[in-house]
C-alpha cells in the first residue's frame, strides 16, 4: 500500500496497480469540505450533507487526480451481486448527473477516461484491470456481496465480454472492516467457510472478509501475487476513514476509483 498525501487530502493507493495506464485510489475523510459528524472528504450524495459541498469534495479529487469530475460514475448500491457494464453513455451517473441514478454493486468498463467508483465505509471494495485486455472494474462487496461472490461475478463480466483472462487481472482489496473488528451473530457466520471465522465464544463470531474475497479471486484464475490486500481497517482507523460501525447510519462514504488513462495494448 501506498499513501499519497496532496495539502490535507490522504488517499491510499495499491503499489499493485500502480500503472502508467490507469489511474486508481481510495478516498479517506481527510481533507474535503463536509462539516460536522462527516466532516471531511464525504462523496455520499445521500448521507444528509449538502449537495453542493458533495460536489465540491468530488471536484477536489478529480483536481487532485486530473481526472474529469463530470464523467464519474457511480452507481446506488444495494448490497447485491449486479455487475453492470458502462460506457461514455453513462458517463456522469450517479454523480453530475445524479437523477440518471441506477442500482449496481460491480462496475465494468473499457473507456477511456471514464472513472468509475464504488463507495465504502466498513464495506470491502475491489479495484481490478487487465491490461492486455484493456478493462477495469470497481466491485463493493460487503458481507452479502461476498457471499453472493460479486467479485467472482466481475471477473466473468471482464473475462466473457472484454477477453480478460484471469491470470493477467491485477485486483486490489482496499480499505474496510478487517476481522480485528467485524463481529456478527451467527446468521452471518454461518454463510463462510469455518476457517474464516473465529468463535468468540458467546453467541458472536468475527469473520475475515478480505481473506474471503481473496479465495473468491483466487478461485476465478487470479494468481495469489496479481491480489494486493492493502489491510487497512475502517473501524481500527476512524481517525482517517469513515466507518459504518462506528459513526452509525450516516456517516459519511469514501469512494474507490478507478480510470483508464491511456489506451491498453491489445496483443
Ligand atoms: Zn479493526
Amino acid at each position: 500500500m501506498s499513501i499519497e498525501k496532496i495539502e490535507d487530502r490522504v488517499y491510499l493507493k495499491s503499489s499493485l496497480l500502480d500503472n502508467s495506464d490507469i489511474t486508481h485510489f481510495f478516498t479517506t475523510k481527510a481533507g474535503g469540505y463536509s462539516t460536522g459528524k462527516i466532516s471531511g472528504l464525504n462523496l455520499g450524495f445521500r448521507v444528509g450533507d449538502e449537495h453542493e459541498t458533495v460536489r465540491k469534495n468530488y471536484m477536489q479529487i478529480s483536481q487532485d487526480f486530473d481526472i474529469p469530475f463530470e464523467r464519474i460514475i457511480a452507481a446506488k448500491q444495494t448490497h447485491s451481486d449486479f455487475v453492470r457494464i458502462v460506457t461514455d453513455e453513462e458517463a456522469g451517473f450517479g454523480v453530475e448527473r445524479l437523477e440518471k441514478t441506477f442500482e449496481s454493486d460491480g462496475l465494468v468498463t473499457n473507456c477511456m477516461n471514464l472513472p468509475i467508483m464504488v463507495f465504502y465505509a466498513d464495506c470491502v471494495p475491489i479495484l481490478m484491470f487487465d491490461q492486455s485486455a484493456g478493462v477495469v472494474a470497481a466491485v463493493h462487496s460487503g458481507w452479502r456481496g461476498t457471499v453472493s461472490k460479486i467479485a467472482e461475478k466481475a471477473v466473468l463480466v471482464m473475462q466473457q465480454k472484454f477477453g480478460a483472462s484471469p491470470g493477467n487481472i491485477k485486483a486490489a482489496i482496499g480499505p474496510s472492516i478487517g476481522k480485528c473488528c467485524f463481529e456478527t451473530g451467527k446468521e452471518v457466520a454461518c454463510n463462510f467457510e469455518k476457517d474464516l471465522v473465529c468463535d468468540l465464544n458467546n453467541g458472536k463470531f468475527k469473520v475475515d472478509l478480505w481473506e474471503a474475497n481473496k479465495r473468491i479471486l483466487l478461485n476465478s484464475g487470479l494468481l495469489a501475487q496479481n491480489i494486493d490486500v492493502l489491510r487497512m481497517c475502517t473501524m481500527c482507523h476512524s481517525d482517517l476513514l469513515y466507518s459504518y460501525r462506528v459513526d452509525g447510519d450516516k456517516t459519511g462514504r469514501m469512494g474507490a476509483l478507478i480510470m483508464i488513462k491511456n489506451r491498453m495494448p491489445k496483443d
